[in-house]
């Protein structure tokens, strides 16, 4: 059963593997080097214990992360070479066939998935975060979230799920096609009715109330030329002391969320900073030109596993006897993420790319000394570290180092 690709596979593992626990060790070591003094550029504006919180917290979620990467590594081999998939297909294959088997057994795939991340989630946010000040949520809150994002996935994902198993069924050779329109549609679809239907479910959102804060957003919504949208603000701290804002929707739908974290934690004008660093990132389109590009990516990846799903190689290396279009698409799915994980560095120097660009936006619409005293505030409420580990930085950093971002807004 085993052949050539079991081996590529294997070696595809090995070096993600490897390049992620080095990368981990790269940045724990770096981190530790760093921990016993704030960086010159800091000096003043961040003391030593926030500055060691952050290295312990950074320490701390690494070292996790490996914990993370062998559950991960141990259940991508149970369900394919190990033979899980071959059981679960056999299982179900015996009692149901069609539209209603595939529909079982890849739901069957994600609630064993689910369960096993169900600890890692609960060690994450109870002790993790806990440990470090952060955790606000109660287990109650922790198990409500679980339950309403299962019930969101059997309800959005099921019908979307049943129209892809369909699609590939009838569609003939260019199924992949017919696939990738729809999958389109369909995150588009979501994407519109995230902010009015499904964000709601989580958080409670109530329009800014602060008449000072208001007038200053509201006179730079105007200088920018935005039309005036939602001004809302949302109760992160229902869960975590973590703080952020951010814009979201399109056309009718468009708002400005900020976490009331953030609020509680800057000034005025440090708002105005931060939500025009945002409007940069609308002004640009960066949400746009993302949605672009994904598009593009899973275009790609369709059409290859549109070459695979007739592929006994395929189905044979990764594990298994039996081949049909619901078991390609998990195996697809499972396997995939170890050979795309190679383009996590193009994407996050883009994600970079962008940042610098939404802080220029910044600089120029609104102060840049504002929105550096802003990102220092950010830095220490998230307990990010000052001096990350510059390779593994620039593998995985969808923000560029603090360093970096400030001398940059300093020179704007
Ligand atoms: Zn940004």
């Amino acid at each position: 059963m085993f052949n050539t690709f079991s081996l590529v596979f294997l070696a595809a593992l090995l070096v993600m593997c490897a390049l992620r626990v080095w990368l981990a060790q790269r940045q724990i070591t770096h981190v530790l080097a760093h921990r016993g003094r704030v960086p010159e550029d800091f000096a003043g504006r961040v003391d030593l214990k926030t500055h060691q919180k952050a290295a312990d917290y950074t320490v701390a979620r690494s070292r996790f992360g490996r914990t993370g990467l062998a559950v991960e590594v141990a259940m991508l081999l149970a369900f394919t070479l190990g033979g899980g998939l071959q059981i679960l297909h056999d299982f179900w294959s015996a009692r149901l066939d069609g539209l209603p088997y595939g529909v079982a057994l890849i739901f069957s795939v994600l609630l064993i998935s689910a369960i096993v991340d169900l600890p890692l989630s609960l060690y994450h946010q109870f002790v993790i975060e806990e440990e470090f000040s952060f955790n606000r949520m109660t287990l109650r809150i922790f198990l409500a979230d679980h339950l309403k994002q299962a019930i969101l996935a059997i309800v959005i994902g099921t019908p979307a799920l049943l129209a892809v198993l369909w699609l590939m069924a009838r569609m003939g050779e260019l199924w992949w096609l017919y696939v990738w329109l729809f999958w389109c549609t369909f995150n588009l679809l979501l994407l519109f009715i995230y902010p009015t239907w499904i964000a709601p479910l989580f958080n409670k959102f109530v329009p800014l109330d602060d008449p000072r804060l208001r007038a200053r957003v509201e006179a730079l919504l105007d200088r920018c030329g935005f039309a005036s949208s939602d001004l809302l603000v949302m109760d992160g701290s229902k869960r975590s002391n973590h703080g952020n804002a951010y814009f979201t929707g399109f056309g009718k739908t468009k708002r400005i969320v900020f976490f009331d974290t953030l609020l509680g934690r800057l000034q005025a004008v440090e708002v105005e900073a931060v939500l025009a660093h945002e409007l940069g990132h609308f002004k640009h389109r960066h949400v746009q030109k993302r949605i672009g590009m994904l598009f593009v990516l899973s275009l790609g990846f369709l059409a290859i596993l549109g070459q695979l799903i007739d592929a006994g190689w395929f189905f044979n290396g990764l594990g298994l006897t039996s081949q049909n279009t619901a078991l390609g698409l998990v195996l697809f799915f499972l396997a995939g993420p170890v050979f795309a994980f190679l383009l996590t560095p193009l994407l996050s120097l883009l994600s970079r790319r962008d940042e610098f660009q939404a802080d220029r936006y910044a600089a120029t619409h609104a102060s840049a000394s504002d929105l550096v005293a802003a990102l220092v505030k950010m830095y220490e409420d998230n307990a990010a570290t000052l001096t990350p580990d510059p390779l593994h930085s620039l593998f995985y950093d969808s923000h560029p180092p603090a360093a970096l971002r400030i001398a940059r807004l300093q020179n704007a």
